[in-house]
């Protein structure tokens, strides 16, 4: 596609467990530019080389003739954890391979340019805090609930990184109102026991379902066999929602969002709608609690579109 230097282009990059997202959006939103590779797991400068290849690739698609002088192209990435202000390093990644790698100066070196890096909870809650199902509020959580269980803040347009970068990181809080039915509470990968992302997760929904009935299945397949009737099934997913409500209601006792977004795969059960505001009201300490829980306008694509609007926040509005 032929594009005019006038568009204020930049490109938006979604570090996944799974799968590495690339757009190039403009001024008005639209994604004009497409790309995505398998995560290279386990391999650090695989993944690097990933990025600068769907960079190169998105400014070959998207500049040629006057808009060439344009490149470099900013760009935005979303990724899980953060980047330590203290060390300058990864911290908090699920993907545990990324941690403590020097990610924003090697990305800077392979792409010859300045990045701006933020967690993809952040991303996400930047996205539909702008344009998305949180647009016009002033308040927003963006929950991201897919192979871990992440979240960020928006307070008027900026995100809250906070003072250690871990604004809004609620996943690794213990699971709040606990009872005789969640325990022994799980192990996690961070060293901690009990932490939500155990419970509100993919892996913390399956690793429960097969807990409790004994059988093996994915969280889609859980998903499904839910719809098909099977008990255990929907048990598993009505813990799920509790689990995810009580977590929520706590973060409304300290920050009290105007709307929640989800995202991730587990965004994608309805179900979760209908019931985790209902649930999430009796843990709320309020008279009549109003709960705005929203699915991701722009679904999965809302942390790359996230990542891609990185750079619109100018100056002091841009709070790591
Ligand atoms: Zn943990």
């Amino acid at each position: 596609m032929s594009v005019t230097a006038s568009q204020n282009l930049r490109i938006g990059i979604d570090l996944g467990g799974t799968k590495i997202a690339c757009v190039v959006m403009d001024g008005q939103g639209a994604i004009v530019h497409e790309g995505r590779r398998a995560t290279p797991k386990g391999d650090y400068h695989g993944v690097i080389a990933a990025i600068a290849a769907l960079v190169h690739e998105a400014e070959h698609a998207v500049l040629s003739g006057a808009g060439k002088a344009e490149a470099p192209l900013p760009v935005g990435i979303g990724m899980p954890g953060s980047i330590s202000p203290v060390t300058g390093r990864v911290q908090n990644a699920n993907s545990t391979w990324l941690n403590g790698q020097d990610f924003g100066r090697d990305l800077e070196t392979a792409l010859k340019r300045p990045v701006r890096l933020a967690n993809d909870a952040n991303c996400l809650a930047l996205s539909e805090a702008t344009d998305g199902a949180a647009a016009g509020a002033r308040t927003v959580f963006g929950v991201i609930i897919g192979t871990g269980c992440g979240g960020g803040l928006v307070v008027d347009g900026r995100i809250i990184g906070g003072h250690n970068r871990i604004g809004g990181e609620w996943g690794h809080n213990p699971l709040p109102w606990m009872t005789e039915e969640d325990l022994p509470a799980p192990r996690c990968w961070c060293g901690r026991t009990g932490c939500l992302e155990t419970y509100v997760s993919g892996s913390g929904l399956e690793r429960d379902f097969a807990e409790a009935s004994g059988r093996r299945l994915t969280g889609e397949e859980i998903a499904a066999a839910a719809r098909a009737g099977d008990k255990d099934a929907n048990a598993a997913l009505e813990r799920l929602a509790d689990r995810l409500a009580r977590g929520l209601a706590h973060v409304v006792n300290i920050f009290d969002p105007e709307v929640i977004v989800l995202g991730g795969g587990l965004s994608a059960l309805p179900h979760l709608y209908e019931t985790v505001p209902a649930r999430m009201r009796p843990h709320i300490f309020a008279d009549e609690p109003r709960v705005n829980l929203k699915p991701p306008r722009f679904g999965p694509a809302s942390g790359v579109r996230g990542a891609a609007r990185l750079w619109d926040i100018a100056g002091d509005d841009w709070i790591f």
